[in-house]
Formats: structure tokens, C-alpha cells, sequence
């Protein structure tokens, strides 16, 4: 790990002001704690419409999620030159956690249950389509074992409909709700360091292996190696667990 006196990791959180439902901004104090609990630190950052920096220097990329219109705007902001940017961070390796709708700006198209197509960044393989009822509830998903293999509750509320290309993962396999679809049991998505879920709520809290697992990707993306100290988060663990049982068994 690093010696020198600088942040262990710098998170930029993408759009705050416009991607925000829900109080997914929550997934950064998660991240900022546990890394605090282990006596390592973070800077956090914001990268708002309009504005232009270097992405260099950050480690974890945060997008939240937003409805449909929040999207569209977004898209002139995009084909600016931030687009590029972050497809440039992707290929990377750098770490990223997208919701919803943040998750759907990372695929190749979106297209409204009205028909308003809103081309995104083709940042990872896939496209989403809206449909005319909408996916909303409780669920929980199984990680993919590259991706930890630990389960994850959360809350979804999507009317789109993703359905992921032929070399990218789903982040994980649905136990519970919908996913990415309703149809093939897939939830999210997971490519190089891309993560991307549907899961609103936010979803680090409720999930603290999950968080760990991201955390690593980026400690060991940027240092070549990372062992994060266990925690005395008993607590965490069993409200998660107390959570995953009510969701698999509500009607
Ligand atoms: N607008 C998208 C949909 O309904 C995303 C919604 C969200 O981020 N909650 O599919």
C-alpha cells in the first residue's frame, strides 16, 4: 500500500446534480467509511454538466441514477468530450459504480418506451430499451464469482430493459425481482472494472462485501496489490443477511 502522503484512492462522482435519485450519493460516504475504518482516506470529487477535467488522477468513478429526461440531457454534455473521457477511463481499468440510469449511459443506446432513442457511450457492450410497464421492488442477485460471488440486496425502478452483448458479464444472476430484464435472469453488468447494477437505495450499505470487492478492484488497479483489513462489522453483515431473507420470502 502507499507510503507516501497521499490520498489512498480519489473518487469522482459524475453528474451529482442530475443523476441523484433515490440517495445513491450514499454509496460515496459508504466507500469514504470504509476505507476511514481502516485508517485510509479518500478526496471526493464532483464532475458536473459542463465542466471539463482531467480524469487522470481519479481511481472510482461514481454515476447515479435518473429518469428519463435527466438522461437526455446529458447527452450533448457527453459528445463534448466527457464521453471519451470516460470510455478512456474504462478501457483503463479504472473502477466505476453505475446505476440505473448512469448504468444505462454507459451502453451503447437507450431507447424510451416512446421511442426517443438517446445514443450513450458504448463505453461496454450492451443497449436497453424502455418498456411500457415499469420494474419496480425489493430484489436481490448473486455477484458473478469474478465479482466477489457475494449476494446483493437492493431496490430497483426501471422501465428499461437491458439486454448485454456477447463479451461483456452480467454483474450477477437474479434471486429475486427483475434485473436487467425480466426475462433472462441476468442483473447488471460487469466489464474490465465496470460495474454497473439497477440496484437504488443506495446499494453499498445494505451490501459491504460488494463494497469491499469495488474498493479492491481500485486499491489493486492502483497499487498491484491490496489486502483490506477485516472489519467489526458484524452488524452490517447480519442486517444484510436479515434483509436478503425478507426479499427472497415477500410475495
Ligand atoms: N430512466 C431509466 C428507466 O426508467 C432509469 C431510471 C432510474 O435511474 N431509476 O429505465
Amino acid at each position: 500500500m502507499s507510503t507516501v502522503a497521499e490520498p489512498t484512492l480519489n473518487i469522482c462522482h459524475i453528474y451529482p446534480e442530475v443523476l441523484n435519485l433515490y440517495g445513491d450519493r450514499g454509496n460515496i460516504r459508504c466507500l469514504q467509511k470504509r476505507l476511514e475504518w481502516r485508517g485510509l482516506d479518500c478526496t471526493v470529487s464532483e464532475l458536473k454538466l459542463g465542466e471539463q477535467k482531467d480524469l487522470s488522477p481519479y481511481d472510482l468513478f461514481f454515476i447515479g441514477g435518473g429518469q428519463d429526461f435527466d438522461q437526455a440531457v446529458l447527452l450533448e454534455d457527453l459528445r463534448a468530450g466527457k464521453g471519451e473521457e470516460l470510455k478512456a477511463a474504462v478501457e483503463d481499468g479504472k473502477t466505476f459504480l453505475c446505476i440505473c440510469g448512469g448504468y444505462q449511459m454507459m451502453g451503447h443506446y437507450y431507447e424510451t418506451h416512446d421511442g426517443q432513442r438517446d445514443e450513450f457511450l458504448g463505453a461496454v457492450d450492451f443497449y436497453t430499451v424502455g418498456g411500457d410497464t415499469r420494474m419496480i421492488g425489493n430484489y436481490a442477485f448473486r455477484l458473478g464469482a469474478e465479482s466477489g460471488g457475494s449476494t446483493v440486496v437492493g431496490f430497483e425502478n426501471h422501465s428499461g430493459r437491458t439486454f448485454l452483448g456477447s463479451g461483456v458479464q452480467p454483474l450477477g444472476t437474479v434471486l429475486k425481482g427483475f434485473g436487467n430484464n425480466g426475462e433472462d435472469g441476468t442483473e447488471g453488468v460487469r466489464y474490465k472494472n465496470v460495474f454497473g447494477s439497477y440496484s437504488h437505495g443506495p446499494i453499498l450499505p445494505k451490501n459491504p462485501a460488494f463494497t469491499d470487492f469495488l474498493l479492491t478492484t481500485a486499491l489493486e488497479r492502483k497499487y498491484g496489490s491490496a489486502v483490506l483489513e477485516p472489519l467489526a462489522d458484524r452488524f452490517e453483515h447480519e442486517a444484510h443477511d436479515r434483509v436478503l431473507e425478507r426479499v427472497l420470502h415477500e410475495k
